[in-house]
């Protein structure tokens, strides 16, 4: 069963505890309940809104630009957290993490390739 922290807008297992506070008082998830579905840099906010639109899933953007990470990175260093509803989470997550399985196959390939290149030069 999953729980909620309030305090962080996490779910969790009930197993386990909260990711980000650490503690061990969720409760029960609420249909409206607002949960932190992913935190993405700059560059991939713009498509996590477009995917959650695409398939008209309400969502919650917050920036969350760390004051020092910010100085020394610029709009680089900024990150967005999503929220959706709970009712819509599970919904929400796959989307997510079907968009990022395949982005992230893309990069490794890319990868794999430059140093397919390297070994040829030595
Ligand atoms: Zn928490």
């Amino acid at each position: 069963m999953l729980l909620y922290c309030p305090e962080c807008k996490r779910l969790y297992d009930e197993a386990e505890k909260c990711p980000v506070c650490g503690k061990r008082r969720g409760r029960e998830p609420q249909a409206d309940d607002p949960c932190f579905l992913i935190s993405v840099g700059a560059i991939w906010s713009e498509m996590v809104a477009d995917l959650l639109k695409q398939n008209e899933i309400p969502f919650e953007q917050k920036s969350s630009k760390g004051a020092a990470l910010a100085m020394l990175t610029g709009l680089l260093g900024e990150t967005f957290d999503y929220y959706v509803a709970f009712d819509r989470y599970g919904e929400a997550k796959e989307l997510t993490d079907a968009f990022f399985a395949q982005s992230e196959s893309e990069a490794e390939e890319e990868i794999e390739e430059e140093e397919s290149e390297e070994d040829e030069e030595e």
